[in-house]
């Protein structure tokens, strides 16, 4: 395989695509070495297979607003892989969703879930609805909207959606309940659910708590501790909430919060009591981040992101591309040692860089990211067994399928030099047992 033929030759397939050509470039750039010491990956065209869909269901979703206006969006679900379990990944409800970025995500979800160790398929789903600014009764009858034509696509077997960007625990229950009533069983179809019926205790925190523990493996390799350090988080969503709150326990300080208008930066540190009213804010009144400026009488920055602060640590935990390559010169200028991602691809090709030039740690986000799927597989099981495990037994076993990611990212992605290329490492890790996967059964 040359890496670059393959991805010129996807960019004239899919031209107008370019968050699903950005990740597919990065991770073919960093598998392509080990790829081509396995020709039987090329004759049996691999890597087509593994960088194209299996199958996108497109549809119309139509639903009446508050005034009796009828609405229409689109929406999609992307089925990328099914070689090592059933499809799964979450569902994300945002303006700007549409193929491309689900795409990239449904990419980028196979290589993470493989990396969990546990049996999942990578998958991706969405719409270019909105929830922001709509009624609790709108955003109910959207999803119900939704998965009148989605269920057919689903089940626990077959695909297993969770949540994302805009869709919460709130958003999963009213899709969940409509799923049960169409296909009349109660199965574990959705991950996130609600604890009354059968979502897993630690779920709603996992992927925020996953990556504060990967970043103390990561720390840990250069005998460095987490405790004492600043750190600048954007976002202020599940995954920038579950961070915060992650980081107070191991006593580090949390500086700055965004959401899509701008950031916040407190420069005495975002305290559990601040933090337990940006959870108060975000998930029942559902306002804006600059709210929190005028209670604290802290700064404001209206249209920017955080990475122009000083801090030790940056934890991305927004969106797609909110690190580029300026951004992340800044980071490395004010003395950042790490980089971790709670979002997923928040730091572009150039950002990432700059990273690895100026040798500090840097974890990709389907490394760093995983522990919410894997805690979704986790759930699954659970559902599986008709059991609840404990919170204490959950979480124990997210620190140890984080510190066999960690490990693993070790193991791939070591440097003659000694340091540890995490990208290289998650991609490589992820891609072989994938790989090996779909060999195994056939071209098809
Ligand atoms: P939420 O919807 O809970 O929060 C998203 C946050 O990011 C909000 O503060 C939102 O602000 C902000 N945001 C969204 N889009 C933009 C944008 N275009 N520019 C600036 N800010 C933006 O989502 P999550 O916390 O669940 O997800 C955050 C990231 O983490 C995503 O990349 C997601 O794919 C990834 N992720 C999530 C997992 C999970 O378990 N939830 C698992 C693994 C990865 P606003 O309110 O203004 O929209």
């Amino acid at each position: 395989m040359n890496a670059q033929n393959v991805i010129e030759n996807l960019k004239k397939r899919f031209p107008n695509e370019p968050e699903y050509i950005q990740a597919v470039s990065v991770v073919l750039n960093s598998i392509e070495e080990e790829y081509n010491k396995h020709p039987e990956f090329d004759k049996a065209n691999l890597i087509e297979r593994l960088c194209i869909p299996d199958r996108i269901f497109t549809f119309r979703v139509s639903w009446v607003d508050d005034k009796g206006n009828v609405q229409t969006n689109m929406a999609y679900r992307v089925q990328h892989n099914m070689a090592i379990g059933p499809y799964k990944g979450g569902i994300r409800f945002h303006s700007s969703v549409n193929p491309s970025i689900l795409k990239f995500l449904a990419f980028e979800q196979t290589f993470k879930n493989s990396l969990t160790t546990l049996p999942m398929g990578g998958a991706k789903g969405g719409s270019d609805f909105s929830p922001r600014g709509k009624s609790a009764n709108e955003v109910m009858r959207f999803c119900q909207a939704y998965l009148l034509e989605l269920w057919r696509h689903i089940g626990p077997d077959t695909d297993v959606p969770a949540g994302d960007i805009g869709v919460g625990g709130r958003e999963v229950g009213y899709m969940f309940g409509m799923y049960r009533k169409l296909s009349h069983e109660f199965t574990g179809t959705f991950t996130g659910k609600g604890l009354e019926f059968g979502g897993s205790l630690i779920r709603p925190e996992a992927t925020g708590y996953g990556n504060v523990y990967f970043l103390t493996s990561m720390l840990a390799t250069k005998n460095i501790e987490l405790k004492g350090k600043k750190v600048l988080v954007s976002g202020s969503g599940n995954v920038a909430q579950y961070t915060c709150e992650k980081l107070l326990q191991l006593g580090a300080t949390p500086l700055t919060l965004s959401d899509s208008n701008g950031y916040i930066y407190d420069p005495d540190g975002i305290t559990r009591e601040k933090l337990d009213y940006v959870m108060e804010l975000k998930n029942v009144q559902r306002g804006r981040i600059k709210e929190y400026a005028e209670k604290y009488g802290v700064k404001y920055v209206e249209g920017a992101r955080p990475w122009g602060e000083k801090a030790d640590i940056a934890l991305p935990s927004a969106t797609q591309n909110e690190i580029n390559e300026e951004d992340a010169k800044k980071l490395v200028a004010n003395g950042v040692i790490a980089v971790s991602e709670g979002a997923n691809m928040p730091c572009t090709p150039e950002a990432i860089k700059v990273f690895q030039d100026a040798k500090i740690l840097y974890a990709p986000g389907k490394a760093a990211n995983a522990g919410g799927v894997a805690t979704s597989g986790l759930e699954m099981s659970q559902n599986s067994e008709r059991l609840s495990w404990s919170r204490e037994e959950v979480d124990a076993k997210l620190k140890g399928i984080m510190a066999d990611i960690h490990a693993n990212c070790v193991k791939y992605g070591k440097e003659a030099d000694g340091t540890i290329n995490y990208v290289k490492g998650a991609n490589v890790a992820g891609f072989m047992k994938v790989a090996k996967a779909m060999m195994a059964q056939g071209i098809i």
